[in-house]
């Protein structure tokens, strides 16, 4: 008994120690850990793809008017499994090597985005405008100047047909 704790402490002596100095000193995992799930807003045109192939359904998408939608993210539900990243057609969606999401207040792992859609003439649902150029042209536009636009934007602008 004696003998073997000896040959543990001279072990312990002649090594480097094997654990981790984490929480005292930073962890940085490896660039191509898959962590907290972020967002860029300026890409994303609200397709509802991530919502699609979510397997956790952390993606709802409401539209609260003919040409609002808001998309919801409940990253407390997030597992980080990739797959609207590989869905999102517009890069918008990574998986940073951020893994310290602990927290007392779920909705610090909340996003919602509000978009502003291109809007169907016939049914008055939303749909992603072929160009982002295009969504300036629809309703949710503020106009000040419709006289600066040309035929099609200034009768967007007056109600006119
Ligand atoms: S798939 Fe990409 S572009 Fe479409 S709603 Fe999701 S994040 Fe936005
Ligand atoms: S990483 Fe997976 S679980 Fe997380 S939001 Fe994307 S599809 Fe859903």
């Amino acid at each position: 008994m004696i003998g073997a704790k000896f040959r543990q402490l001279v072990y312990g002596l002649a090594h480097a120690p094997v654990t981790v100095g984490y929480p005292l000193e930073p962890r940085v995992p490896d660039p191509s850990f898959r962590g907290r799930l972020t967002v860029d807003t300026g890409r994303c045109v609200g397709c509802g793809g991530c919502a699609d192939v979510c397997p956790c359904r952390c993606v709802t998408l409401t539209d609260v008017s003919p040409a609002r939608r808001v998309i919801r993210r409940h990253l407390d539900r997030c597992v980080m499994c990739g797959r609207c990243v590989d869905a999102c057609a517009y890069g918008a969606l990574a998986l940073v090597p951020d893994w310290e999401l602990a927290t007392r207040d779920r909705g610090d792992l909340f996003v919602e985005q509000d978009l502003y859609m291109g809007v169907c003439d016939r049914c008055g649902r939303c749909y992603v405008p072929p160009h982002p150029l295009d969504r300036l042209r629809g309703t949710g536009m503020r106009i000040d100047e419709p006289a600066l636009l040309d035929g099609d934007g200034a009768r967007a602008a007056g109600g006119g047909t």
